[in-house]
């Protein structure tokens, strides 16, 4: 027992060296811990040690003088009753020397308790009451010290008297610091809420403490000498308690979260803490483990969690959840994707439901609209109840204006359908504000602000509505989506017509042919031109539809004039890439011919460069085709694109157009006159006609003739005419140059 007491002892003293303090309860804690192993491992030596004092206290009783005198760690003592003095051993220095004093004197030294603990003692023994005297007591002095005192009677008298009284004594100040320390520590330990258990090297289990016998429903006797494997879950693959075993041999301690499993199956997350801790004087490497039970801790934790971030009635996220998810969000995005929007959905009626069927109702309709907002999500969009009334979703996959628009109209429209709240149907209208990132701002709850500042536009401007942040924004858009459509209307009340700019062959000094070109006969405000709506057109698919319309009459135009005579005249009509890719254009315009009883020669396409080259081996499939029935195709807008001339030589096409841009420099520009040289002289090796277009005078139209251009198109001829004007000037009825009436587009100021 000595051997394990003064460890404890060394500890406690280790441990003030060390400038231990009592508030360090870190330390406390492994210093408790510590201390409890050694009380573990007493228990264990109990039955060798009980042994050895039984001995050495016979051995002590048979020759108790010598061995006191041998003892460099005990004193002697004496005590004549004849004389009532007492003689002890002391340490002087390096020797011993022996003192007697009165007992009085002794006395005095001694608290007045404790002198009659002494008294007692003696009389028992001398009483015969017990044989030996064995008492502790304490000395006075600055520092109080313990001494255990042992001896008994070693000289009678004949007739049997004591005379003399002889034994040990020891200090045991230390050890009566470390008993009351460990005895403290084993209270600590025994009576706390964490579980602690001791492991031995092989990882079985050693002793568990009682909070330990609770946490897992196994008493400490059925654990002792079974593995610690006992308790492992099978959540955990046999590699983690591997690594875990791996980590104590190596480094000495393990940390973490781990299931266990309790006595009767349940399982439990336990946090835990491992430390090894290796044992004078043998050695002897155990495994203290603290754990708490933190099963009941981390389930509180989702629940708070989800508390945290949904909103309880409805069950949908709240404010914070939408703000982190969108900021996420927006941090995942790409604003070249297109922007994220961010649409604030106020109801319109919750106020008066609150007021007149009461708050238990509102409930109710908020947690149905919560689930009819739920069944407009795709995949991945965000939906909150940001306050009383309030909706959000940031819906992922509108990234466009335009789907916004539609996805708002899609809101508005699942709200048609009235709500059933206590048997009966209440109608809520929705108004809607929609912000967008980044243009509205960069972080989520300046979305969410600007959302909410359209929402209040939507609710003044009637409910039942949705406004974008932005107003300039707002109404682009909104002109936008109105043109779009009334374009739609417009193909389907065959509001578009023709006007026809001629071409002038300068070498022939006449007409050739007139270029189609698209009008909108727009009810308010007159004719608009293309460069309005040809865009959208295209964008919306209905170039393709509308083109098909401008062959036909454009080539039903082109039949008359020929039947009246002007059999040399063509048409030149404008196609759209999106007309191309479509497909079947030229089987069309091959019906067209057929059914017109027309030859190919009186259609010319004409085809951006761009466009063009937007998919070439498409274009030139395309352009073979045509070829094939007889027509012809320019070039439009040349040069304002990148092909190089070398490569036009692939290209089955019959004429470039020379693009205003160039026209419009010359003659003054040299740059310009040499482009269109160039382009004159290598279109004279390609065998192409060269039209020039834009031309608005009389010096250009000079200087290109001069340069032997095949034709010109622009104002100073003619500007775009109704059909009727066209027929008029081929007849020779109608004004040539400027003079002749000018029909719509930007450009016919
Ligand atoms: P484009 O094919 O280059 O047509 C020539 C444009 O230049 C026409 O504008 C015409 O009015 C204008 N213009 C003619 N002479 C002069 C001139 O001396 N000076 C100036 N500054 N401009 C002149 P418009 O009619 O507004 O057409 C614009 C564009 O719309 C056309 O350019 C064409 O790309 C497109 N477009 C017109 N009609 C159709 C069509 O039926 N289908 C398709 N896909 N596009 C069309
Ligand atoms: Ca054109
Ligand atoms: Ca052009």
């Amino acid at each position: 027992m000595t051997g394990a007491l003064a460890l404890a002892a060394a500890s406690v003293a280790s441990a003030q060296d060390a400038g231990w303090e009592a508030s360090d309860t870190h330390h406390l804690l492994e210093w408790l811990v510590l201390v409890f192993v050694v009380l573990v491992v007493q228990r264990y030596r109990g039955r060798v040690r009980e042994l050895a004092r039984t001995q050495a206290a016979l051995r002590e009783r048979d020759e108790h003088l010598q061995l006191a005198l041998k003892a460099s760690s005990d004193g002697y003592w004496h005590y004549d009753l004849g004389s009532d003095s007492v003689l002890y051993s002391a340490p002087d220095g390096s020797q011993v020397v022996e003192r007697r004093v009165p007992s009085t004197t002794f006395r005095g030294w001694v608290p007045a308790e404790d002198v009659g603990k002494i008294e007692g003692a003696i009389a028992r023994h001398l009483a015969g009451q017990e044989r030996e005297i064995e008492v502790e007591f304490r000395l006075n002095g600055e520092q109080i010290r313990w001494l255990q005192l042992r001896g008994s009677t070693v000289l009678r008298a004949d007739d049997g008297r004591p005379l003399r009284l002889a034994g040990t004594y020891r200090d045991i100040t230390a050890f009566r610091r470390a008993q009351r320390a460990s005895r403290i520590a084993e209270e600590v330990i025994e009576s706390m809420h964490e579980a602690v258990a001791v492991s031995n090297a092989s990882h079985e289990y050693v002793t568990v403490n009682p909070a330990f016998e609770q946490m897992t429903g196994f008493c400490a006797d059925e654990l002792a000498g079974q593995p610690v494997a006992l308790l492992h879950s099978d959540r955990h693959e046999p590699a983690f308690y591997r690594r875990i075993r791996t980590e104590l041999e190596s480094s000495g301690q393990w940390q973490g979260e781990l299931w266990q499993r309790r006595k009767n199956g349940e399982e439990l997350l336990v946090a835990l803490r491992t430390s090894r801790i290796v044992l004078a004087p043998d050695n002897e490497r155990l495994y203290v483990s603290v754990l708490s039970d933190i099963t009941v801790r981390r389930r509180n934790e989702h629940r708070l969690q989800r508390l945290a971030s949904h909103d309880p009635l409805t069950g949908v996220g709240n404010r914070n959840a939408f703000l982190q998810q969108l900021d996420a969000l927006i941090a995942a995005s790409d604003a070249a994707a297109g922007p994220l929007g961010v649409l604030e959905i106020d109801l319109d009626r919750l106020k008066q439901v609150n007021e007149n069927l009461g708050h238990d109702a509102g409930d109710e309709l908020l947690q149905a609209v919560a689930l009819r907002l739920q069944a407009c999500l795709s995949e991945g969009d965000l939906l909150a109840r940001l306050g009383s009334d309030e909706f959000a979703i940031a819906p992922i996959s509108a990234r466009t204006p335009e789907a916004l628009v539609w996805y708002a109209q899609f809101l508005i429209s699942a709200f048609a359908e009235p709500f059933m709240v206590r048997g009966r149907a209440i109608t809520v209208t929705p108004s809607i504000g929609i912000s967008l990132w980044p243009e509205h701002g960069a972080e989520a709850r300046h979305l969410v602000n600007a959302a909410d500042s359209a929402m209040y536009e939507a609710k003044a401007a009637g409910r039942n509505t949705f406004r974008f942040h932005s107003q300039a924004r707002y109404q682009a858009l909104r002109e936008r989506l109105d043109l779009e459509r009334r374009i739609r209307q417009a193909v389907e009340r065959n509001e578009f017509l023709l006007v026809y700019q001629p071409r002038y062959s300068v070498a022939a000094g006449r007409v050739t042919g007139f270029e189609a070109l698209l009008r909108w006969r727009h009810p308010e405000r007159g004719l608009v031109g293309p460069d309005e709506f040809v865009p959208l057109l295209e964008e919306t698919g209905l170039v393709v539809p509308v083109g098909r319309w401008v062959l036909s009459e454009a080539l039903a135009q082109v039949r008359e004039w020929r039947q009246r005579g002007h059999d040399y005249i063509s048409v030149s009509v404008n196609v759209s890439q999106r007309q191309i890719h479509e497909g079947s254009l030229h089987q069309f315009i091959a019906i067209l011919l057929n059914e017109l009883g027309l030859r190919g020669d009186a259609l010319e396409l004409e085809i951006t460069e761009s466009q063009l080259m937007d998919d070439p081996d498409e274009a030139i499939a395309m352009l073979e085709d045509l070829h094939r029935l007889g027509l012809r195709v320019a070039i439009d807008d040349f040069g304002t694109g990148y092909s190089s001339l070398a490569y036009l030589r692939k290209l089955p096409i019959d004429i470039l157009k020379i693009d205003k841009a160039f026209v419009a420099d010359v003659p003054g520009d040299a740059d310009s006159s040499v482009i269109i040289e160039t382009v004159l002289g290598m279109a004279r090796t390609l065998k192409l006609k060269v039209v020039a277009e834009g031309v608005e005078n009389e010096a250009q139209a000079r200087f290109l003739a001069n340069l032997g251009i095949d034709e010109i198109q622009g104002y100073w001829y003619s500007r775009p005419i109704l059909v009727e004007n066209a027929l008029a000037l081929l007849e020779g009825r109608g004004a040539k140059h400027a003079s002749l009436r000018s029909v719509g587009g930007p450009q016919a100021g």
